[in-house]
């Protein structure tokens, strides 16, 4: 089986666990037995958590509702990560404050980055293609390839083989439950196309708050129009210019509605909306889960509800 781990310290920490004769943090007396899958964010933990099963405990690091780009982790935060086991990222330039805390925590960390292997995307024609203040590096690849539920299989791929290295002895488990968990995501995929279907080709357009739906439209056969933040992160601002030009693109395209992830500032969305005929949309999930209680507890749900208010307000 081929694997995906990426190292970035070595492993022995995993050696001492599979052997059991070794503990991970002999000064930790209130840690818990066996190891600690700690996932960054909430979507893929679920998705993790999926894969392992009843056999190993899936943390969160990121609280629901908290924009993995601008996170800041605490002293609390590099602690959890020194005392995990096995830490899962999304990867691709989305947890761009992780290196610095991986030296914070000290010792040896295994890092499964879920997305590798996957190419990321060329803005297509007429996109607007990031910020001027981004290096080109960052320009290069948007992380945001789980809002493709094709784009998941590879991290449920990723996360298989990696949970399967740490815990060889759950090979079946794990890989039964990725097979099940891709057949969910092949159903998601099935029923997203079905539902964009219904929006009149000629509405298929959106403006995002920052360029974050890439994968999704391009999926789905969505067209970019722009961006409230032209940017493949939240956190970044438009100029005055850039601003006056995805007004202009607003007008000229007739684009129906811009739609803002759950805890972007509406301020600049409202002002397109005030100088044009667009509507706003807020609510979209699309970096964190909600609660249990809320619309999108789990990654399947969270697609399916973006889909929902996607499709809602363009047909
Ligand atoms: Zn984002």
């Amino acid at each position: 089986m081929k694997k995906h781990i990426h190292v970035i310290a070595l492993v022995p920490i995993l050696l001492c666990w599979a052997i059991s004769a070794c503990s991970i943090s002999p000064s930790r007396s209130n840690q818990p037995a066996g190891p600690v899958v700690l996932v960054v964010e909430s979507f893929l933990a679920d998705i993790a958590q999926n894969i392992a099963g009843d056999r190993l405990t899936v943390e969160t690091l990121i609280p629901t509702g908290v924009d993995p780009h601008a996170f800041e982790p605490s002293p609390r935060d590099v602690a959890r990560i020194a005392d995990s086991s096995l830490l899962i990222i999304s990867g691709a330039g989305l947890e761009k404050w992780l290196q610095k805390t991986l030296d914070n925590a000290g010792g040896q960390h295994v890092v499964i980055e879920a997305s590798k292997g996957l190419q990321g995307r060329a803005p297509r024609e007429g996109e607007e293609a990031g910020h001027p203040d981004t290096t080109p590096q960052e320009l290069a690849v948007d992380p945001h390839f789980w809002l493709d539920p094709l784009n998941v299989i590879r991290y449920v791929e990723n996360i298989r083989d990696g949970l399967i290295t740490m815990d060889p002895a759950g090979q079946d488990t794990y890989t039964r439950n990725a097979a099940a968990y891709i057949l969910q995501l092949k159903q998601l995929d099935e029923d997203i196309r079905a539902q964009v279907e219904q929006i009149p080709p000629e509405r298929r357009m959106i403006v995002t708050n920052h360029e974050s739906l890439g994968y999704f439209a391009d999926r789905y056969g969505l067209q970019i129009i722009g961006a409230v933040i032209p940017s493949v992160s939240s956190d970044a601002s438009p100029s005055a210019q850039q601003l006056a030009h995805l007004i202009d693109r607003v007008r000229s395209t007739g684009v129906s509605a811009i739609f803002l992830e759950v805890g972007a500032n509406s301020r600049l969305a409202e002002q397109i909306a005030a100088e044009t005929d667009i509507k706003v949309v807020t609510g979209l999930n699309t970096e964190s889960l909600t609660r249990e209680d809320g619309p999108a507890p789990t990654y399947l749900e969270m697609m399916r509800e973006n889909t929902r208010l996607i499709v809602e307000a363009l047909r």
